[in-house]
Parts: C-alpha cells; sequence; structure tokens
C-alpha cells in the first residue's frame, strides 16, 4: 500500500470505528474497570419456589418459572448474556422457553445483556415508558443523572411500554411493574408470588437506589431531571408499605443475596432469605444516601 492510501485506509478505519461507536450509543466503549469482577460467574440456585437466581456473582438476574413460558428480569452485562444463558440451562431449563424480558433500569450493567437474551429467546421485552426510549435507542439518556460518564447500553427491538402498577401474565405467573425511579427516570421494581408446597411469599425484585451521578450533576437542582427527589421519595415509600418477604436487589450486595443464600445452605433457621422489614430497611438506607448526598450538594 502506498503511503496515501495507508492515510486514507486509517482515516476510513477510524470513521468506521467512530460510526460502529455511535451506533452502539453514547460512550459504549466507555472503559469498564468494575466489568470483568461484575461478570465473575455464579452458580445459579433457587432463591424460593419457582424464583431462581441465574445472574453473576456481582448482577442479579432472575427467572420465575412456570409449566408454561418463563419470566426474565435483567439482562446485566452485554458479556453476561452468555452466562446467564447457560445458568438457565444448567437448572435444566430453557432459554426458548422465556417468554418475557423485563429491567430494574437501563443502565449497561442491568440492561446491557437483554438484546442478546431477546436474540436467543424471541422473548417479548417491556419497560417503563422513559426505560422503553434507551432500550429503543440504545445509549445513556441525556436526563440519565450518570449521563457521559457510563457505558450505553446495546439497543433493544420491540419493546413496548407499561404503566405504573401494570401486571403481566406469563403462564401461572403474574408479575406487577412498579415505577421506582430516582437512580434513573425510568427505574422499575417487580413484585410476584413464588410458592413451594403450601408456602407462599411476597418476591420483591429492587431496582438501585443509590443517588449517584456525573460529575455537575445535582439531584437536588437539575434542570435534566427536576422531578428527581420527588421520584426518590416515592420509591421509599414504595419500600415501606410493599408486601416484602423476599427482597432481591440489582446489585445483590444490597440486600446481601449471596450472603443469605450461603447461610441457608449451611444450615440456618429460620430460612435468612425470608425477611419481612428488608424493604423496609432498604428503603431507610436509600433515604441516608440520598440525606448525605443533598448535605454534599449544599455545602459551598
Ligand atoms: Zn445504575
Amino acid at each position: 500500500m502506498t503511503g496515501k492510501r495507508r492515510k486514507l485506509a486509517a482515516h476510513l478505519c477510524l470513521l468506521i470505528f467512530i460510526c460502529a461507536s455511535a451506533m452502539l450509543g453514547q460512550h459504549a466503549t466507555t472503559p469498564c474497570s468494575s466489568c470483568a469482577e461484575w461478570n465473575t460467574p455464579q452458580t445459579p440456585f433457587r432463591i424460593f419456589g419457582n424464583s431462581y437466581y441465574v445472574g453473576t456473582h456481582a448482577l442479579s438476574s432472575v427467572l420465575i418459572t412456570s409449566p408454561s413460558g418463563h419470566v426474565l428480569i435483567d439482562g446485566d452485562l452485554p458479556e453476561s448474556a452468555a452466562q446467564i444463558a447457560a445458568n438457565i440451562k444448567s437448572l435444566g431449563l430453557r432459554l426458548e422457553d422465556v417468554k418475557l424480558i423485563v429491567n430494574s433500569h437501563v443502565h449497561f450493567d442491568h440492561a446491557g445483556g437483554i438484546a442478546e437474551l431477546q436474540r436467543r429467546s424471541g422473548a417479548r421485552v417491556v419497560a417503563s415508558p422513559w426505560s422503553a426510549e434507551v432500550l429503543k435507542k440504545g445509549g445513556v439518556a441525556r436526563d440519565d443523572p450518570q449521563s457521559g460518564t457510563i457505558r450505553g447500553i446495546i439497543p433493544v427491538k420491540n419493546v413496548s411500554t407499561f404503566r405504573d402498577g401494570a401486571s403481566f401474565h406469563v403462564g401461572t405467573t403474574t408479575i406487577t411493574a412498579h415505577l421506582t425511579a430516582g437512580h434513573t427516570p425510568g427505574g422499575t421494581s417487580w413484585t410476584w408470588k413464588s410458592c413451594d408446597a403450601n408456602v407462599c411469599h411476597d418476591m420483591v425484585y429492587a431496582d438501585s437506589l443509590n443517588p449517584v451521578s456525573a460529575p455537575g450533576f445535582k439531584f437536588s437542582d437539575s434542570r435534566a431531571y427536576p422531578q428527581a427527589l420527588q421520584d426518590f421519595r416515592k420509591s421509599f415509600a414504595f419500600f415501606d408499605a410493599t408486601p416484602c418477604d423476599i427482597l432481591i436487589t440489582a446489585h445483590p450486595e444490597f440486600s446481601e443475596l449471596l450472603d443469605r443464600f450461603a447461610a441457608r445452605e449451611r444450615g440456618a433457621k429460620p430460612d435468612p432469605m425470608v425477611d419481612s422489614a428488608a424493604c423496609r430497611r432498604y428503603a431507610a438506607s436509600g433515604r441516608e444516601k440520598l440525606r448525605q448526598r443533598l448535605a454534599d450538594e449544599a455545602k459551598p
């Protein structure tokens, strides 16, 4: 290749790289120093009844099974999709039987794997109106508190939306959506019942309540997301009130989920996975984090 041609080829490569990055969404190439650790493999396990943990060691993904179709909550990182698929298979279940995929919030560490899991399962994807827009476009929304600092998500096809409080039926499972915004403007938590013999528990998959943001963003005064505080307060009130026997958080560490499972495996009684005060404690810790954050924002 001549020098001129080599230069032209280099420019073309750069252009293709920029276009591919733009198509994948804003900040698709932002480095993620925690991703490898977040993606540490985790042996799947039964949480209770027909609810299984199929996520990675640091990012939750939950499968709710029924004889005529399953529901999957969260797809974790793009690189987690293969692991979630393998976890489902190792439980003797089929990814192709997942009929519905939902999410907690559309950051790359919870919704990054959804495109691939949808492609492999053919499942329907539903999301809150704000989250659906992000899923369809990919990237990171401009009014996201972390816009500009995190990786974007891979776009997802055929996403439909729901209203707060909507329920979905898949086989014998009924799962209900609750808007619990604040961490993002479209955050959603999910409730359903799981039963084992004649014992039934209220299950809660809780979205993040962390007031984290890009530098310069203020939850107390954001033109991009003016209702942030109002949303957080509504979310705390939801967790104070919702029936909650088993809490699963989008990051398992925020509800000590894997520690509780390990304690159960050691034979601890009563079952450490069951704790009807867990959602109220989760609300209280969210309130405290927001209080600290607002105190920081008020400093001159
Ligand atoms: Zn997030």
